[in-house]
């Protein structure tokens, strides 16, 4: 028996190398646990028919490798026979992906997104394609055209969004890592919700070929792990070493380099002093729950103890970032969503003429949401309305983003909530878009200034009274291409707590 609820990268891959078991024996365990609980979580969508052969492939490799006298693990190989989930907005040659979406259910992936192709040299296993809200849209994957994915914790409750499958299948054991992809949160929140670690790149630092875009300003693909530094090992596993040529939005490597250094700390350093800062303002706004509020201070005192220095920080800008994200996001949204016509991509149902076609195809294979933030976001870009809404928003993005400049003088880390409750229950917020919309109120911020963000789990809370435990998160924000300064001072946090 492969003791899955306690693998790392690390344990994982020295096992293999032991040959304690092989990769085979390693995906069959999981695919014995997803048959276990994914009927009740419905975490996958899809488990790839060939996911044992991935494995054996691995396997194979493993047993050259050792023959040839090159047993080590390089970075070519650096997660041979790691088992991953994938998103379903994220392209797997030659396998399905709908990104949770009626429209686009026949869909077969013709190339593999940048991200897929770097893990396979990698050498990792993808073991199958999980639930999220359609195309991204949510924070709960109740717009999933396939049902919502239940929270492992308690089935009554969310898992998150969008990436909702892809926590979920974390926390149930049911692959070592997933990959997500995040607009506004939809990693952090999602794995805030089910205790695992979501980490959001800088954007531009993972390419985004082949990810179905939602907001191509904002949209980033990270991973989904147990531990910190599981995270860390697949960051260095996707993160472009030079620009991508598929997309032009990526950093150069001079890029990287500029940006790091223009944060002029080693966090490494011992012992490590890093300044965190934390906004108290943020702890005013309307909606943060008495267990988060706790669960903020108890962190708080953790990285005291880590000598870490605490300081207040003014964020003036940063109660503005929610409603600048559901204007900027529609509007990119509306654009990115003209490409599914029914002609293009995707299923078509056929109407008298080309008019009705379109309006038949997206009336009838696109979901409520996604069909509300279209409309949203043709208001926004309309020309009545530009100047009042999608102008102004970017003007606030930019003093949003002067915030930051600024606060990152003074600290080396910005410390919040990933969420201002854990999970909720199944159709709470369904009749209310706006409590809906405020679960993404410290998350959208990091995506409209670009930096890197990553949620940890920081403790349960035990809600009305219930035995049932759900799992909080903080999230830590750093400039920009400085995941290594969350790395560290997140594997410090993973330590403290035990
Ligand atoms: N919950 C947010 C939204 O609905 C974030 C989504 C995301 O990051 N993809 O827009």
């Amino acid at each position: 028996m492969i003791d899955l609820k306690n693998l790392t990268i690390k344990k994982t891959l020295e096992s293999l190398q032991k040959g304690e078991y092989t990769s085979v024996e390693l995906v069959s365990a999981y695919l014995e646990q997803i048959k276990k609980v994914n009927a009740d979580v419905n975490a996958y969508l899809e488990v790839y028919e060939d996911a044992l052969v991935q494995a054996k492939v691995a396997d194979e490799k493993r047993a050259t490798r050792a023959t040839s006298g090159n047993a080590g693990l390089d970075s070519v190989n650096s997660l041979l026979g790691i088992p991953f989930a994938i998103k379903d907005n994220i392209l797997f040659a030659g396998h399905r992906a709908s990104a949770s979406s009626k429209i686009l259910e026949q869909y077969v992936a013709p190339y593999d997104a940048t991200v897929i192709a770097m893990l396979k040299e990698a050498g990792a296993v993808f073991i199958g394609r999980v639930n999220m809200d359609e195309f991204a849209m949510g924070g709960s994957t109740e717009n999933s055209a396939y049902g919502v994915t239940k929270n492992p914790h308690d089935l009554e409750r969310v898992s998150g969004g969008s990436s909702g499958g892809s926590a979920a299948t974390v926390a149930m054991d049911g692959a070592l890592i997933s990959l997500g992809s995040d607009t506004g949160g939809s990693i952090r929140q999602p794995a805030s919700y089910c205790g695992v670690v979501g980490l959001k790149p800088t954007y531009g630092r993972v390419s985004r070929h082949g990810l179905m875009a939602m907001g191509s300003s904002l949209d980033v693909i990270g991973p989904i792990t147990k531990t910190v530094e599981d995270a860390e090992l697949v960051f260095n596993a996707i993160a472009c070493v030079d620009a991508d040529r598929y997309d032009s939005t990526t950093l150069t490597k001079k890029e990287v380099e500029e940006m790091t250094a223009s944060h002029n700390i080693n966090p490494e350093k011992k012992p490590t002093k890093l300044r965190v800062g934390i906004v108290p303002e943020l702890m005013n706004l309307g909606g943060l729950s008495n267990e988060v509020k706790e669960n903020l201070d108890a962190s708080i005192e953790l990285f005291k103890k880590a000598g870490y220095e605490i300081k207040e920080i003014a964020m003036p800008n940063m109660k503005y970032s929610l409603a600048v994200y559901y204007i900027l996001m529609p509007a990119e949204v509306s654009s990115n969503m003209a490409r599914f016509d029914g002609v293009k991509y995707g299923s078509k149902v056929e109407g008298a003429d080309l008019l009705q076609d379109y309006l038949n195809t997206r009336g009838e294979l696109l979901g409520k949401e996604v069909r509300k933030r279209i409309m949203l976001g043709t208001y926004v870009l309309s020309s009545g309305y530009h100047d009042a809404y999608y102008n102004k928003a970017n003007i606030a993005k930019d003093l949003i983003a002067s915030d930051f400049k600024k606060a990152f003088e003074e600290v080396d880390v910005i410390l919040t909530p990933t969420a201002p409750t854990p999970a909720f229950k199944i159709g709470a917020h369904t009749s209310d878009p706006v409590a809906m919309y405020l679960e993404d109120i410290f998350t959208v911020t990091a995506n409209l200034v670009g930096v890197p963000a990553i949620s940890i789990p920081s403790g349960f809370a035990e809600v009305d009274g219930e035995s049932a435990k759900l799992p909080l998160g903080i999230q830590l924000m750093a400039p920009h291409c400085r995941e290594d300064i969350l790395f560290v001072a997140g594997k410090k946090f993973e330590e403290l707590r035990g």
